[in-house]
């Protein structure tokens, strides 16, 4: 596939929608269009992060938007997500073009934080106080030290912390910690506060929500733009964004042309009650398993990673799993309560690499795929996509997103 030039005159508009969510069977679905079928400015589909920040952002530019989305917004995997923002790759994970991303996230992070919670009025619990990568076994310091070594190849050093350090900064890790890695860049936010903001700063703007409206097929035109059926209607609009996570290639008749672009990678998780906000200070990762504290008490534990396709179970033996991971590293987790378990599923793009551009056709573009990153990526992704929709911006980062690799 080739690409195309994204329209022009995606400028500001004088007048804005009114800021509502509509559900199909309260009618309200047809004011604010023009014609049947089409709808003013750009439509997207999944009010996940990624659908509902890009949204914010086409919004503050005057371009109206309305999104579909088949249940409450930010309530899958962006509800799901233990909020760590990585400022370096992962145990076993390369500097690939995910991470070059999530670089780029992560430098906007502060900002959009600070942005976000005022217009909104959402304490996202955004935090900066870098993350702590934990051997608690012999064999673990040499997968840490290799871990070190790559990340000193790729000119990302962080500082090595030996046991009496670690301990001196968490007291509730294990005596027996055999040293740690300060990932002093790292942050994390509270990923469900980030999905309630996004939703509310959407709205404020002038943005139109469907809930409870799934998008049950995309026709595609030889020429114009393609029709979406939803709600018991057809939408059509200059420019459309997939952007529905793990389900963005479920849906016919697109999923038919595109072949599989995403597919769901389950993680489960659990919340346990500390006994004090700071029992756990930063957040912290064996090669194992992450342990994240909350403002409010929870500590999550988290996450499994599994090829499950949609399976929502909750499992007792990845449950006692992660527990006895979490045991490890910090024994004080035996005594606390648990307070939540759940899962979500995490969109993997073919080659694990997010998805972000136009298609071949006219105004149709993608924002998927962003796995196990999708919170970190959440403001690059908005900014990319804005530009390209808007400007026709194509940076070199966007050229290594575009969903054309998967078609030439
Ligand atoms: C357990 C777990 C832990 C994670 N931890 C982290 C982390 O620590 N840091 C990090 O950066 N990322 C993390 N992630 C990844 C991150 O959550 C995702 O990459 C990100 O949330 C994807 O956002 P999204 O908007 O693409 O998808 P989603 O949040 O899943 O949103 C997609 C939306 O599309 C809607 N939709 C689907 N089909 C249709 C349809 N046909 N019509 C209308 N709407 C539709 C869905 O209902 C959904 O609301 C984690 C994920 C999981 C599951």
């Amino acid at each position: 596939m080739r690409f195309n030039a994204p329209l022009e005159g995606g400028g500001a508009e004088e007048k804005r929608p009114t800021a509502r969510v509509l559900s199909p069977e309260h009618g309200g679905a047809t004011s604010g269009y023009s014609g049947d079928n089409m709808i003013e400015g750009t439509l997207i589909i999944g009010a996940g992060a990624i659908g509902l920040s890009l949204g914010w952002r086409l919004l503050q530019r005057g371009e109206p938007v309305t999104i579909l989305e088949r249940g409450e917004a930010a309530r899958q995997a962006s509800w799901a997500a233990t909020g760590l923002l990585s400022s370096v790759p992962e145990f076993g994970q390369q500097a690939d073009t995910g991470y070059l991303l999530g670089r780029e996230s992560l430098a906007l992070y502060p900002e959009f934080a600070s942005e976000l919670e005022q217009a909104s009025g959402v304490a996202l619990d955004f935090r900066q106080d870098g993350a702590l990568a934990l051997a608690v076994s012999e064999e673990e310091l040499h997968e840490l030290r290799h871990y070190q070594e790559y990340l000193a190849g790729q000119n990302l050093p962080v500082a090595w912390l030996a046991r009496e350090q670690v301990r001196e900064r968490e007291p509730a890790v294990v005596g027996s910690v055999w040293g740690a890695l300060h990932r002093h860049r790292d942050c994390q936010i509270d990923a469900r506060r980030l999905g309630a903001a996004l939703k509310a700063v959407f709205l404020k703007s002038g943005g139109i929500l469907q809930e409870r409206c799934e998008v049950t097929e995309i026709r595609l035109a030889e020429r114009g733009p393609p029709t979406v059926l939803a709600g018991g209607r057809e939408w059509s609009a200059r420019r459309l964004v997939l952007a529905a996570g793990s389900w963005s290639g479920l849906i016919p008749a697109l999923a038919d042309a595109l072949g599989p672009l995403v597919r769901p990678v389950k993680g489960q998780v659990l919340a346990l009650t500390m006994p004090r906000a700071d029992f756990v200070r930063c957040p912290m990762r064996t090669p194992h398993i992450h342990i994240t504290p909350k403002d409010d008490s929870r500590l999550f534990i988290g996450a499994t990673v599994e090829e499950a396709g949609f399976n929502t179970d909750i499992v007792a033996g990845a449950v006692a799993e992660l527990i006895r991971n979490a045991v490890r590293a910090v024994p004080g987790v035996a005594a606390m309560a648990i307070r939540e378990m759940w899962c979500g599923f995490r969109p993997r793009s073919r080659d694990g690499v997010p998805i972000a551009g136009e298609l071949e056709m006219p105004g149709l573009y993608l924002a998927t795929g962003n796995f196990r990153h999708g919170i970190l990526h959440t403001p690059a992704m908005a900014r990319l996509m804005c530009e390209l929709i808007l400007d026709g911006r194509k940076p070199e980062l966007l050229h290594l997103l575009a969903p054309a690799r998967f078609f030439s």
